[in-house]
C-alpha cells in the first residue's frame, strides 16, 4: 500500500520528532513548546491554515485537497501532554525533566497525526479539507472539551473525527476497536461526614464519624451488586479515606472520602449520581450524623459511531490487515468523547506491543508503530473524501 510505503521512508524524521517531544514533556494546558513545534512543522509542510490558541494551548492545522467539490471536512485528533510521572526507561532520550514523563504515549501520536500532516499536505489526494487537532490536557484537563467550547468544531465546519490511542499488549501494527461505547464515562464524589467528635473511651457521647463512614463505604457497594442490571458495565470505588484526626484515642469530628465512578449508559449514570447522594445522607442521618456529597461529571462516554467505525475497520485493514473489530470496551476514560458528542466519529487503538501499560515509568511508545499509525491517519482522509 503505497501510504504505508511513503511513511516507512518517513519514519527516521517522524521518530526525531517523537523522541524530541518526549524529551520535553509538557502538563496539562502547559504545553506551549510542544504547540510551538507542531505549529512550527505544520508550517513548514505548507498547512493552509495554522492557528494556534484553540482551547487555550491546542493547535488547528488545515490542509486543503486538490479539489473541494462537496464541502467535506474531516477532523483528525491526537493529544500532545504528559503526566507527573518519574520516568525510570533508562533510555538515552528518556524526559529531560524530573517528575515529568510521556508515559502515555501522546508524543507518539502527535508525531504520527504530523507524519500524516506532511503526508497530506505534499499529495493532496483528496476533495475536501483535512482539519489536524492536536489538543492540550488529555491527562485530567479537559483539552478536548475546551478546543469544542473555543468554537472549533463550527469554526472549521468539521463533519466528523477520528482518533487514536497506541495500546500495550497489542501487537505493533495490530488495531483494535468496537461500535458504540469504547471507553467509560469518568466522575467523581467527594462525601464529607460530620458526627461529634470525642474521647474514644467515651463513644456513647459521640458520633462516630469512623464508623459512619465505614457503613457508608459497604452499602456504596450495593449500587453495583445490587442496583444495576449485571450486564451493564459499571465501577464504584471509595479510593481515599481521610480523618480529621491520626490519634489512636480520638474519635474524629470529620471525615472526608473521595472516589471514582465508571459507567458506560447514561441511564445508569443518572441513577448511580442519585443513589450516592441518597445511600450517603440516608446513612449517616440513620447513625446520627450528616453527610454531603459533592458529585463531578468527568469526561462522558466514548462512543463509536456505527457507520465511522466501519469507515476506520476498513482504512486500518487496508494500512495493516490485523484488526480486532470487537475489542472488549475499557473502563478509563478519554476526552476525545468531547468531540465524538459534537461530531459522528470513531477512536481506535493501535498496538505497542509487549511493553510497561500506559502511565507507568516504565512504558515507551513503540516508534515501529509511527508507519501504521500515520498510513491511518491519512488514510482516514483520503478514504471519506475520495479524490474528485
Ligand atoms: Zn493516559
Ligand atoms: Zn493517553
Amino acid at each position: 500500500m503505497p501510504v504505508k510505503n511513503r511513511f516507512a521512508e518517513m519514519l527516521p524524521e517522524i521518530t526525531a520528532w517523537r523522541r524530541d517531544f518526549h524529551e520535553h514533556p509538557e502538563l496539562l494546558f502547559d504545553v506551549q513548546r510542544t504547540a510551538g513545534k507542531v505549529a512550527g512543522l505544520l508550517r513548514s509542510f505548507g498547512c493552509d491554515e495554522v492557528v494556534e490558541g484553540i482551547g487555550r494551548t491546542g493547535v488547528v492545522g488545515v490542509i486543503h485537497g486538490k479539489t473541494d467539490t462537496a464541502g467535506r471536512v474531516v477532523g483528525l485528533r491526537a493529544d500532545m501532554d504528559a503526566l507527573p510521572i518519574h520516568e525510570a526507561t533508562g533510555l538515552d532520550y528518556a524526559s529531560r525533566t524530573p517528575g515529568k514523563m510521556h508515559a502515555c504515549g501522546h508524543d507518539g501520536h502527535t508525531a504520527m497525526l504530523l507524519g500524516a500532516a506532511k503526508y497530506l499536505a505534499e499529495t493532496r489526494q483528496f476533495d475536501g479539507k483535512v482539519v489536524l487537532i492536536f489538543q492540550p490536557a488529555e491527562e485530567g484537563g479537559g483539552g478536548g472539551r475546551e478546543m469544542v467550547q473555543d468554537g472549533m468544531i463550527d469554526r472549521w465546519n468539521i463533519q466528523e473525527v477520528y482518533g487514536m490511542h497506541n495500546m500495550p499488549g497489542i501487537p505493533v501494527g495490530h488495531f483494535a476497536i468496537r461500535p458504540g461505547a469504547l471507553m467509560a464515562a469518568a466522575d467523581q464524589f467527594e462525601i464529607v461526614v460530620t458526627g461529634k467528635g470525642g474521647h474514644a473511651a467515651k463513644p456513647h457521647e459521640c458520633i462516630d464519624t469512623t464508623v459512619v463512614s465505614a457503613h457508608i463505604i459497604v452499602a456504596l457497594q450495593t449500587i453495583a451488586s445490587r442496583g444495576v442490571d449485571p450486564l451493564k458495565q459499571i465501577v464504584v470505588s471509595v479510593c481515599t479515606v481521610a480523618t480529621d484526626s491520626t490519634a489512636h484515642n480520638v474519635i474524629p469530628q470529620v471525615v472526608r472520602m473521595k472516589g471514582t465512578v465508571r459507567t458506560m449508559d447514561p441511564a445508569v449514570q443518572d441513577y448511580v449520581q442519585r443513589r450516592i447522594s441518597e445511600i450517603v445522607t440516608g446513612t449517616a442521618t440513620a447513625l446520627g450524623g450528616a453527610a454531603t456529597v459533592d458529585y463531578q461529571r468527568g469526561y462522558p462516554v466514548t462512543v463509536n459511531a456505527e457507520a465511522n467505525t466501519a469507515y476506520a475497520v476498513e482504512v486500518a485493514a487496508s494500512v495493516s490487515g490485523h484488526v480486532d473489530a470487537d475489542t472488549p470496551p475499557l473502563m478509563g476514560a478519554e476526552d476525545f468523547s468531547f468531540l465524538l458528542n459534537e461530531r459522528p466519529g470513531a477512536y481506535i487503538f493501535l498496538g505497542n506491543g509487549d511493553t510497561a501499560m500506559v502511565h507507568h515509568p516504565a512504558y515507551n511508545f513503540d516508534d515501529n508503530a509511527i508507519p501504521f499509525g500515520s498510513s491511518w491517519y491519512a488514510g482516514m482522509a483520503e478514504a471519506r473524501m475520495p479524490a474528485a
